[in-house]
This record gives structure tokens, sequence and C-alpha cells, in this order.
């Protein structure tokens, strides 16, 4: 375990207990700026040496305490998952990626939602909360499978530094389905067919071909999809 992905970690956690709806990222700052002084001294290091573990050495990908801010609000204000990735880039073995995992995927899971919950449409707020994508080890793993590329579209979103899919729960988590976080139950989609099947816009057949929509799910030879789970989602959606 590295030093300065643990102290970089109490210092996001330290951040986050005092972090709420109407922090602004000037507030966060000085909050930062503080926790950073608190790190130093339990630790018993210089100021500058606690701040150095996230200004300089989680270079290139964050380079100065301002960039750092930026992708520590988004994580904050919109779940953006960048701080996250850096992070585990950075981490140097196992126990550092599993700390890492461990706060990150904790913050998710209490503030996930899934749609539907009935099947009226929601305000939104809550569709933007909606919209917050449990990202399990287990659904980076099928997205890995699939080069992040759609199954059903075969588009994988480009971004300027990275490429982005989602892991869809096919038997979604939340209740009242219960589903199960198994690679059986996760599909590889692009945001756009991952709303629409979320949604009952399309199902899928038994034999992959497509309900709703054209077209047939492309599923790679090590992804053993369990057909329980689409019929599940065929019926719920009455498809
Ligand atoms: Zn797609």
């Amino acid at each position: 375990m590295s030093r300065r992905i643990s102290e970089i970690l109490e210092l996001i956690k330290i951040v986050d207990s005092k972090f709420s709806d109407n922090t602004t990222l000037q507030k966060m700052t000085s909050v930062r700026i503080e926790a950073t002084k608190d790190i130093a001294i339990q630790n018993n290091i210089a100021k500058e040496t606690a701040r150095d573990k996230y200004r300089r050495q989680l270079a290139p990908d964050i380079i100065g305490t301002e960039e750092f801010d930026d992708y520590l609000y988004a994580w904050f204000t919109e779940r953006q998952n960048d701080l996250f990735e850096i992070l585990v880039k950075h981490a140097v073995d196992k126990t550092d990626i599993e700390i890492i995992e461990e706060y990150f995927e904790s913050k998710r899971e209490t503030e996930y939602i899934e749609w539907p919950e009935g099947k009226e449409l929601v305000k939104y707020k809550e569709t933007f909360l909606l919209r917050i994508v449990r990202d399990t080890k287990l659904s980076r793993k099928i997205k890995n499978l699939y080069d992040y590329k759609c199954q059903v579209c075969d588009l994988a979103l480009k971004l300027k530094n990275s490429i982005y899919a989602e892991g869809a729960h096919i038997r979604p988590l939340a209740r009242p389905h219960n589903g199960p976080d198994i690679v059986e139950n996760i599909l590889c989609l692009c945001p756009n067919h991952h709303v629409l099947f979320d949604g009952g816009g399309f199902g899928i057949n038994d034999d992959f071909s497509l309900l709703g929509i054209d077209g047939k799910l492309y599923v790679h030879n090590n992804h053993p999809i369990d057909i329980q789970y689409l019929k599940y989602h065929r019926n719920f959606h009455e498809l």
C-alpha cells in the first residue's frame, strides 16, 4: 500500500464529511486546505509534503491543486468517475485498489437509484440522480470484454482522455428487483441504449434478437448471459 493513496483518500473523506448540497467550489477548497493541514499533523509531515501527494504526485493526470479540486468537486456534485479512475491508475498494489474501491463504491451505493421505481416518469432532479450509473468491478470487467463498445449499436464513446460505456444490470440491483451483481446479469451498453433498456424501450429475446427495435445483441463468447434475467426484464416491462 502506498502512503500517497491512503493519505489522499483520508483527505477526500474529510472534505466529503464536510460537503453539503450548497457547498461551492471555493468553500470546498478552503475545507480541503484545512484538511491538508490536519493530515500533515496526524502523519507528522510538513503541510507541503501532504499537499504534494495530490499536487505533484498524481501527474500527469492531475497537475496542481486547482485541477485536483475540480475533479474532487465533480465527484462530490456529479459523481463523475474521473477522480476514481485517476487514483486507480496511480495505485501501486492491490491494497491500494481495494481501499480506493471501498470508498468510492460505498458512496455510490448509498446514492444509487434505479429507474423505473414503479413506472412513472420522475422529476428532473431525480432523473439526474438516475443517471448515476453504478460502476462495479464486474461491470468494468464486462466493459473491458467489449472494449467499451455497446452490445446493441457497437458504439464506444470516445472522450478526450478516455472511453465511455455503461454496465447495465438486466435485472436491476435496486429494490424491488434485487437483481444480482454478477456478469450473467450485466450488459455493456452506450448511455442511450442503457436508458432505453432500463425504461423498457426495448427488450431482448432468449436468442438475443431485440424486441421493439431492429437488430441483435452482440454477445462475446466469454460472456455467459443468463436468459432468466432477460425474461425478468421482458416480463417487468410487459414486452
Ligand atoms: Zn448503443
